[in-house]
């Protein structure tokens, strides 16, 4: 059992969502955890910040520019039109969901209702798509076992005593797809790892099912000397211990969460 990280990045538009099919082993038992498409969690954030100051008008512009932006990138990552509308109506679900935000109290809570959003769509849309290429595979929901405590710390334990036997009713799927970045807290609410919380999500999966990888794909080749955002011709490390990339994560590497490292680490 592996398990296969894809960011943001990954997901940046239609035709990288579709080059991960390259990157999937059919033959091989694999969790693929999914962050939102790139982008998508911060304009989320803007919407709850306008609906914090009660400002309706821009929080519903903004709801349907991006209900817009998901509109075509379904258009182009399906070619068939049954998958077209059906992902056209998940997509449809969601906005109309968001939109209902603007009439009622708007709290902490209803804030990361609304950016799990993103990790939900991301990971429907993927499942469509590799069904529409004819791939098996089966979507399970992280707010079924991913769960932090009352110090927001992952819970270890219940998310392999609630995973495992999801997988073990499920022993003939190799393809098993789940959002990174969104769980349940001790209220029983919707939460989430923090920002970058999906390679955490990743890590902890692996981590509770004893996985013989955990693989994190990005958009660049590897952890660099330096942040390539910021420093001109960085290079690739090409061997890090644990110690080393959790320092870097840790130190603002932005590339890992900063805790994603442990998990992996420690089992
Ligand atoms: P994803 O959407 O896949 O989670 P992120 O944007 O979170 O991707 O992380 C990947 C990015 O991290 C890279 O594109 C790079 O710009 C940035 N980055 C920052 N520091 C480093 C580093 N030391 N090595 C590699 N990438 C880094
Ligand atoms: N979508 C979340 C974020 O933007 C989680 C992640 O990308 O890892 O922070
Ligand atoms: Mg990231």
């Amino acid at each position: 059992m592996i398990v296969l990280k894809f960011g943001g990045t990954s997901l940046g538009n239609p035709v990288r969502m579709q080059n991960l099919v390259e990157l999937i082993k059919q033959n091989q038992k694999q969790i693929i955890v999914l962050s939102a498409v790139a982008g998508t969690t911060n304009k989320l954030l803007q919407i709850t910040e306008f609906l914090y100051n009660n400002d309706l008008e821009n929080a519903l512009k903004e709801i349907s520019l991006l209900r817009i932006f998901y509109h075509e990138y379904v258009n182009e990552l399906f070619s068939d039109i049954i998958y077209k509308e059906k992902s056209l109506n998940l997509i449809n679900e969601h906005f109309n969901y968001l939109e209902t935000f603007t009439i009622d109290l708007f709290t902490k809570n209803e804030e990361r209702i609304i950016i799990a959003q993103g990790e939900l769509i991301s990971t429907a849309l993927f499942h469509f798509y590799l069904e529409s290429k004819k791939m098996k595979s089966i979507l399970l929901s992280a707010l079924d076992f991913m769960k932090i405590d009352e110090n927001a710390e992952p819970e270890i334990d219940f998310l392999r005593s609630n995973l495992k036997p999801i997988l073990e009713s499920n022993i003939s799927e190799n393809i098993i797809i789940t959002q990174g970045f969104i769980c349940r807290n001790n209220f029983g609410q919707i939460d989430n790892l923090k920002r970058g919380g999906s390679d955490y999500s990743a890590s902890l999966i692996g981590a509770a099912l004893l996985a013989d990888e955990i693989q994190i794909w990005t958009d660049i080749d590897g952890m660099h000397n330096n942040d390539p955002r910021i420093v001109n011709a960085t290079k690739p490390v090409p061997y890090l211990s644990f110690d080393e990339a959790a320092e870097l994560a840790y130190f603002g590497a932005k590339i890992l969460h900063p805790q994603s490292v442990l998990p992996a680490q420690k089992f």
